[in-house]
């Protein structure tokens, strides 16, 4: 049989690897940790490190094509693969995902709205941006952020300096604070021929910088809807794309302004698990793999909540509700922040 490789054995990739099985495909995860949660579940496990050229090569050596849970891969591990296997989705919607500015570049030039941004790499570079952009702001290192790590609020002046020291030093984007009046995000895919589908958008609420819940479907106008949809699908298309995309965008009164991409399947997607009957890690297997795409009508109202370190508590009384589906990473250690599993609330049937 087909064989699918993974870089990552996170939650994403645990997932992937179950949607995966059940199309009878054999996952192969690569993680460099010891034992992660898609261990349970993928055929098999490469533990090494992303700068172990020699492991990679096997490992894309023994699978057909390869993808990945996260966007931070380093370059090397990506050519140490690409000689012998295709990775999809491909090099160029990493290299856009991987860096703020470049992607904050790339959706300007598309005609797309993001906040106002600059490049902040010192003190002068900050006064600069800041006499532009003007406050409130946020700086955040170029590259790896992932739920808020990586962020300084500047509310006037004053923080500049605080919020350059928490760069430590790293190449930094400074944003202009967009006033938006929610947070959606839409789960788009583009199968290997060039089609396009997406799913409804979800309404997205943080705490901590930490995704809580997405409700779908999101209140939005007809246009906002369209235009979400279409715009996903012209960022979809500008990368020549191949496979499941989060897109999150801020909703204000000027229009929907986007704040990141993420190329692979994304948090906000989770509640097509319960509410859609391809749901987003089967769409991603379906288009890497070359397959048609399921078309991702939604068939239920869902409300999607994160399990987050103490919130395992209430798994017992969760399991006892009748809406709820939970799914449960496996990870044995309760952290605070840490990504435990999610509830899917069923809400009704979708109108
Ligand atoms: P993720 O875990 O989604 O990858 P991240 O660490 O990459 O998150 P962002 O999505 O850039 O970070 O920011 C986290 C949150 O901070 C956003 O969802 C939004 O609530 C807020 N935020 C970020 N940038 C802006 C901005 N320019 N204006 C207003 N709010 C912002
Ligand atoms: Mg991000
Ligand atoms: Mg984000």
């Amino acid at each position: 049989g087909a064989a699918i490789g993974i870089l990552g054995g996170g939650q994403l990739g645990r997932m992937l690897s179950v949607a995966a099985a059940r199309l009878g495909f054999r996952c192969h995860v690569f993680d460099p940790g010891g034992e992660p949660p898609a261990a349970d579940v993928a055929h098999s496990v490469t533990t090494a490190r992303y700068d172990d050229a020699a492991a990679l090569a096997a490992f894309a050596a023994s699978v057909d094509v390869v993808t990945y849970e996260f966007e931070n891969i380093p370059t090397a591990a990506l050519d140490a693969i690409e000689a012998s296997r295709p990775i999809r989705p491909g090099r160029r919607a990493l290299a856009v995902s991987q860096d703020r500015l470049i992607e904050k570049a790339f959706l300007s030039e598309l005609g797309l709205i993001t906040a106002p941004f600059a490049a902040v790499d010192d003190a002068v570079d900050l006064a600069e941006a800041l006499g532009e952009i003007g406050t409130p702001a946020i700086l955040k290192t170029r590259r790896l952020g992932y739920d808020g790590k990586g962020q300084a609020r500047i509310l006037s002046p004053e923080d500049a300096p605080a919020a350059l020291a928490a760069m430590a030093g790293a190449p930094a984007i400074l944003e202009g604070f967009v006033e938006f009046t929610a947070e959606i995000s839409v789960i788009a895919a583009r199968g290997l021929s060039g089609e396009v589908t997406c799913y409804d958008p979800g309404t997205n609420v943080h705490r901590d910088g930490i995704l809580r819940t997405t409700t779908v479907p999101a209140q939005l106008t007809t246009a906002q809807r369209t235009d979400a949809v279409i715009l996903a699908g012209r960022i979809l298309n500008a990368l020549d794309y191949v496979g499941v995309m989060g897109v999150e965008l801020f909703v204000t009164d000027g229009g929907l302004v986007v704040n990141e991409i993420a190329p692979r399947v994304h948090n906000s997607g989770h509640w097509t698990q319960d509410g859609c009957i391809i749901d987003q890690f089967e769409q991603h297997v379906r288009a890497i793999a070359g397959w048609p795409l399921g078309d991702g009508v939604r068939h239920s109202d869902i409300v999607m909540e994160n399990l987050i370190g103490e919130d395992m508590d209430r798994v017992p009384e969760l399991a006892r509700d009748p809406a709820v589906a939970l799914h449960l990473y496996g990870k044995s250690q309760v952290k605070p922040g840490r990504k435990m599993g999610h509830a899917n609330r069923w809400l009704r049937a979708a109108g």
